[in-house]
Formats: structure tokens, C-alpha cells, sequence
């Protein structure tokens, strides 16, 4: 239904993708997919009631085909985080990488059961994250939930990239978990209050720090890069100067 004229549009998404990309150091999400499925796998093999929020145990078992490709993706993600924020071509590059992630992972993308895992897959760590306190976690949680709207959304759409905003601030990444586990479990209903509770905050696109959301102003330009002060606006147009217009007129679709 509509999923081959998706797919077309997919691999542009990752443009977008401030907020899967902004928190900086990763190499802790790298590590930190290791050690996630050392623990899925003892859980695996030890054989407790756990709920799988839609998944199933095997596929979260190492050296399932899943697993690894989410880890592909989390190191994929790894490298786009090293790439210099000062240099003008970091967009290019990181579509290029990206984009090859994709390219080489396109059946995947397709399997529906795939995309549950990794909703699956993050609930499980948001849930052993002390509510996203513990910040590999809260890492890896954002790095993947990003490969998950991609496979369930499609990338070209409005919502698409609501989501992915959304999975920019704490309050957000649990709206996106309770949303996408929600007709398979109710493991997430305690977060949906804890986020409930949350102040809306959002990211300002100068500082990358989080602010409450209606104290944050669009640029006039895109009406999409939001910016906490006059200053963070300044200094960040260097940058964003780029885009600017092409933001604006993608918005306007
Ligand atoms: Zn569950
Ligand atoms: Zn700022
Ligand atoms: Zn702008």
C-alpha cells in the first residue's frame, strides 16, 4: 500500500536527521550494542518470561541476522558522528554514508518484522535505561529509532519528519516507543506518564541544547531550524545558510 513509492524517497531521509546525528560522543553507542546483545543474549538463553513487545527472543539473540544489522547501523551512525560539524560538505558526506547503509540494506528496510525488532529492540533498552538516564542507552536508543521510522514511515512525509524531530528530546523519544509497542504490549504505559509529565522541550539548532518548546524561534527562511536566541541563530547561519532555501521549499510539499 503506497510502499514502493515510498521507497523511492527513502534514502533522502537521513537529510533531515539532525537529531539522530547531533548527540555527540558515540563511541559509547558503539560499545554500547555490544554489551545490548551480550544482555539479550543471556536473557535469551536463560530462558525468563520477558516480553518481546512484538518481536521475538531468537531475533534478538547476537548472532541473528537482525542484531547485526542494527549494529551495522549504530557504527554507521558512529562514523557520521565523526565527521567535522565545521565542514561545509558534512551533509554530503553523510548523506553518502548513509545512503550506502541503505543501498546494501534494502531488503531489510522492506521487512516489516525487522522494523518491530528494532522498536522491539529499543524499548527493551529504554526500559533497562533508568529513563533514558543511563546515556549509552539513551544513544543507541535514538541512533536506531531513527533506522525504525525510516522503515515503517515514509521518509518524503510530513510525519515522517515529525518523528524524527521527535526523537530529539527525552519526552519524544518515549512518545515514538509507546506509539510504535503500543498494539503489542503495554510495557511502555509507565513512560507514557513519565513523559506526560515532561515539559515540552525542543533542541535549538545553534547550541544543540534543549529548550522549552515555545520559548524556541523558527528562522523566517525554512520555518524549520529553530534557534533558542538571536545569537545561536547568528552564529549557526554560517552553516545553515546552505540549506536554508532547500528546507523551506521541502517543507512547503
Ligand atoms: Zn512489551
Ligand atoms: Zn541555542
Ligand atoms: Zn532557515
Amino acid at each position: 500500500m503506497g510502499k514502493k513509492s515510498r521507497r523511492n524517497n527513502r534514502q533522502t531521509g537521513g537529510e533531515k536527521n539532525d537529531a539522530a546525528s547531533a548527540t555527540a560522543s558515540t563511541t559509547a553507542t558503539a560499545s554500547a550494542i555490544a554489551i545490548a546483545s551480550a544482555t539479550a543474549a543471556n536473557t535469551a538463553s536463560s530462558g525468563t518470561n520477558q516480553c518481546h513487545h512484538g518481536s521475538t527472543a531468537d531475533k534478538f539473540h547476537p548472532n541473528h541476522e537482525y542484531m547485526k544489522d542494527a549494529k551495522e547501523f549504530v557504527c554507521m551512525r558512529h562514523q557520521v558522528n565523526l565527521l567535522n560539524n565545521q565542514d561545509s560538505s558534512k551533509d554530503q558526506q553523510e548523506k553518502a554514508i548513509q545512503m550506502k547503509y541503505f543501498d546494501d540494506h534494502r531488503h531489510l528496510i522492506e521487512d516489516l518484522e525487522f522494523c518491530q525488532f528494532i522498536f522491539a529492540f529499543c524499548t527493551k533498552q529504554y526500559l533497562e535505561s533508568n529513563n533514558l538516564k543511563v546515556r549509552h542507552q539513551r544513544q543507541l536508543i535514538q541512533a536506531l529509532l531513527f533506522l525504525g521510522l525510516t522503515c515503517r514511515y515514509n521518509t518524503a512525509s510530513q510525519e515522517f519528519d515529525k518523528y524524527v524531530r521527535d526523537i530529539g528530546t527525552d519526552r519524544g523519544i518515549i512518545k515514538v516507543l509507546v506509539r510504535e509497542t503500543a498494539t503489542h504490549c503495554d510495557c511502555m504505559n509507565e513512560g507514557k506518564g513519565i513523559a506526560k509529565k515532561m515539559d515540552k522541550v525542543g533542541k535549538c539548532h545553534g547550541c544543540k541544547k534543549e529548550f522549552p518548546k515555545k520559548t524556541l524561534s523558527f528562522c523566517n527562511g525554512c520555518q524549520y531550524m529553530k534557534y533558542h536566541n538571536r545569537e545561536c541563530q547568528t552564529n549557526h547561519w554560517h552553516i545553515h545558510k546552505i540549506d536554508c532555501k532547500k528546507l523551506g521549499s521541502e517543507a512547503k510539499v
